[in-house]
């Protein structure tokens, strides 16, 4: 094909053409990042920015944001989920020693159906004071060991 001759494959095309592309993106928070709309933004580098949550759960409740728009943590790539690894214990820690409350939730929601509202991924850190931050049930279920394992050797075969 002509266009194969000329630049060298639809491969080559695929290459040049990043999966993901902030600048493409309609999320809140590609707008954050692109400084479309207006944050408080309490970090950036290259590959990450956090911000305050405009409506916190407890005060210092902060987004961790990787700038690739992956809509959940299963499109994520290992870069950027590296990038986001490396901040979010250095926000943590900012944010215990300005509330002066040590408990908190890393919070990070995939789907709808899991509460998540902005299909951008993201990383709550939500502090826990007594009294307030989050409340989630915890219901565990009951189930067979011999399954736990079977599944668990399924989802190993898998990473
Ligand atoms: P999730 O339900 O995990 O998708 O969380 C989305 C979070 O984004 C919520 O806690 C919102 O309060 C927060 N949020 C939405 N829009 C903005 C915004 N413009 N600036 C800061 N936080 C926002």
């Amino acid at each position: 094909m002509m266009i194969d001759g000329r630049r060298g494959g639809l491969e080559a095309i695929r290459k040049r053409t990043p999966r993901y592309d902030v600048r493409m993106s309609d999320s809140i928070f590609s707008k954050i990042i692109r400084g479309e709309i207006p944050a408080q933004r309490v970090y950036e580098d290259d590959a990450v920015i956090a911000i305050m949550d405009i409506n916190p759960l407890a005060e210092g409740h902060c987004l961790v944001i990787p700038k690739e728009p992956a809509e959940t943590m299963a499109d994520l790539s290992d870069a950027a989920a590296a990038a986001v690894g490396r901040v979010l214990p250095r926000i943590v820690r900012a944010v215990q020693k300005v509330t002066g409350v040590g408990a908190c939730h890393v919070l990070q929601n995939n789907g709808p159906e899991a509460g998540q509202e902005v299909m951008h991924v993201h990383f709550h850190v939500i502090p826990k004071p007594q009294g307030g931050g989050l409340s989630a049930a915890w219901n565990p279920m009951t189930v067979e060991p011999e399954r736990i394992a079977d599944t668990g050797r399924k989802i190993a075969r898998l990473v």
